[in-house]
């Protein structure tokens, strides 16, 4: 047996065999052929492969998940068939004497590329449609197996070099039974997607998870920290038992998830849930989720190939808003670029991406993204409790931009006799240091605030969130960033304002009592950690709670505040 220590990024145990991600990049041969007749007889053959190959997909998505998601498979298919297309690749065999992988590769290149200067808006998001089918021919000619998930057909461990938030998206997670990274921060989306999965995952654990061959068995501690490799028997009895009391713990918290989570004083604090879609929603609302503080749109856009328009953002939105009924739910809008990119945005690369045009940067620079989201929020926020909030706000500027751009969509909508939402509460993130400097200004121009503190440990530390090796400085237990979020708070109370928080630190159990104490309103977490969050709430007084809060302030370094919370607080 072998122990490999990385760090906790998602709690639970999970036991079953390794199955190793690996992303491979597609090679693209290109030579001239003899004789081009048989070339193409070639890519007929590919072509067929790759029509089955798309039937079994669309009929999996169909029974699986979203429309949206569905759709985009039916556009492949349709692509397949589509004969300009298909002319073009052969065209280039037939005249070029170009081997098929190829001209499939060249003429896709110059359909997309056509596509993406056309001006209208459907056509131009065709061009990613077509940069997969064409991909999809090629891997098919060349017999590249390709999409890294390739054999894994039982549930198992996921060892992978690094995952991006959407190899999370589009793994089967009927077959994930936890993942392990080489590299990684505990609160890097990658992370977060695990624990809103409930899914137990370990990062930052090196490379020599990559030489596991895959079906050895594993055991992973996404609380400790730990991966076990062909683990004895007794270290397995060991993690069963530990396993099945945690099951019990979360069944037992579970039963009483749906009762408000009131203080012994009296005090209700409002527990919301962080969710990415619908499915997300659904279990959300099981778990005890009384609205949510968080709705990740970005998500939405990275489950696709392309932009999803207007119409198919109020789709997506409405479904999510009719999960909730009255309850609320807060928009966040698109936090696009840091570790979410999204390809067929074609985005200039940058030096530091967290630094550079990310979220409502973004947003404000580029209207014609924006507004097609802000304009589907106000329609599918009629009748419902919706409210918006804007990313990486740093400027008073930056909330004027957005308000005054929320406005412009709404008369719109208005002139295209739509009916919107008059009433949308609208708030901000407070992610980023200067948000919390100017906290008092801002809070005169918005309805709410919501603490981020992923962000805000990563920018108030200077440590990137996604780099294991600085992960002990992007700690949301830093006192420097928990005084910050002291003084959000308290600028935001003496406006009138109500403060949540929805990164990472308000899910963690240990910080419960401290946020309580710091005078936070509403809560927003993972939908998992809902029922443990609400029992602690309810075991408290705010009076114990500002105690704790008080004295975890005056705390040298993250370190001496667990262990004093955990020697004070029973769990
Ligand atoms: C945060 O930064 O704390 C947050 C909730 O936003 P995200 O993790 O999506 O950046
Ligand atoms: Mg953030």
């Amino acid at each position: 047996m072998k122990t490999i220590h990385g760090i906790p990024a998602s709690r639970g145990i999970a036991i079953g065999p390794a199955f190793q991600f690996k992303k491979t990049e597609l090679r693209i041969e290109r030579h001239t052929v003899p004789y081009p007749p048989a070339e193409n007889q070639r890519l007929e053959g590919a072509l067929e492969q790759a029509r089955r190959e798309l039937a079994l997909v669309l009929e999996k998505a169909r029974g699986e998940v979203e429309a949206g998601t569905a759709s985009i498979f039916e556009a492949h298919a349709m692509m397949l068939e589509d004969p300009d297309y298909l002319a073009a690749i052969q065209e280039k065999i037939s005249h070029d004497a170009l081997n098929a992988e190829a001209a499939a590769a060249d003429a896709t290149d110059m359909y997309a590329g056509m596509l993406e200067q056309m001006e209208d808006e459907y056509l131009r998001a065709r061009a990613a449609d077509i940069r997969d089918v064409g991909m999809r021919i090629v891997r098919t000619l060349s017999g590249q197996g390709g999409s890294p998930t390739h054999g894994l057909v039982k549930p198992s461990i996921i060892l992978a070099e690094e995952l991006t938030p959407s190899d999370t998206i589009s793994l089967d997670k009927t077959l994930v039974l936890g993942f392990c990274t080489v590299g990684g921060g505990p609160t890097a989306h990658v992370a977060i997607l695990a624990r809103a999965l409930g899914l137990p995952a370990v990062v930052s654990m090196g490379a020599d998870i990559l030489s596991i061959p895959d079906g050895c068995p594993l055991v992973v501690d996404g609380s400790e920290g730990t991966l076990l490799v062909e683990p004895d028997a007794a270290s397995s009895s060991v993690k069963r038992e530990q396993a099945t009391s945690q099951a019990e713990k979360s069944i037992a918290a579970r039963k009483q998830a749906r009762q408000a989570a009131v203080t012994r004083d009296g005090q209700r604090i409002e527990v919301v849930a962080n969710i990415g879609n619908v499915e997300s929603a659904r279990l959300a609302l099981e778990a005890g989720a009384e609205g949510v503080g968080l709705l990740r749109t970005e998500f939405l856009y990275l489950e696709r190939t392309r932009m999803p328009d207007e119409d198919e953002q109020y789709e997506a939105y409405r479904a999510i808003l009719d999960v909730f009924g009255k309850l609320p739910v807060i928009l966040r809008t698109l936090d696009i670029g840091g570790d979410k990119e999204l390809p067929y945005l074609n985005l200039p690369k940058e030096m530091n991406p967290f630094l550079g045009l990310r979220a409502i940067r973004l947003c404000l620079a580029r209207p014609e993204i924006f507004k097609p989201q802000l304009k589907a929020a106000l329609r599918a926020g009629v009748d419902r409790n919706l409210k918006l909030m804007f990313p990486m706000v740093a400027t008073l500027a930056e909330v004027r931009a957005a308000r005054a751009l929320l406005e412009e969509c709404r008369l719109e909508l208005a002139a295209r006799g739509r009916p919107v939402e008059a009433m949308i509460e609208v708030g901000i993130m407070v992610e980023i240091p200067a948000a919390v400097i100017m906290a008092d200004q801002l809070a005169a121009e918005v309805d709410f605030f919501s603490i981020g503190t992923n962000d805000l440990s990563q920018y108030t530390m200077a440590a990137d969130r996604t780099s294991g090796s600085v992960s002990a400085l992007a700690d949301a237990f830093q006192p420097a960033v928990l005084r910050l979020v002291r003084a959000v708070v308290q600028a935001a109370h003496r406006k009138g304002k109500w403060v949540g928080m929805c990164g990472e630190l308000a899910g963690e159990p240990l910080a419960i009592p401290l946020l309580l104490g710091l005078g936070l309103d509403e809560l927003s977490m993972n939908p998992p950690a809902i029922p443990l969050a609400k029992q602690i709430l309810r075991s408290l007084t705010v009076e114990e709670a500002s105690q704790i809060a008080q004295a975890a302030l005056e705390m040298e370094n993250p370190d001496q505040i667990r262990d004093w919370l955990e020697t004070n607080i029973s769990l």
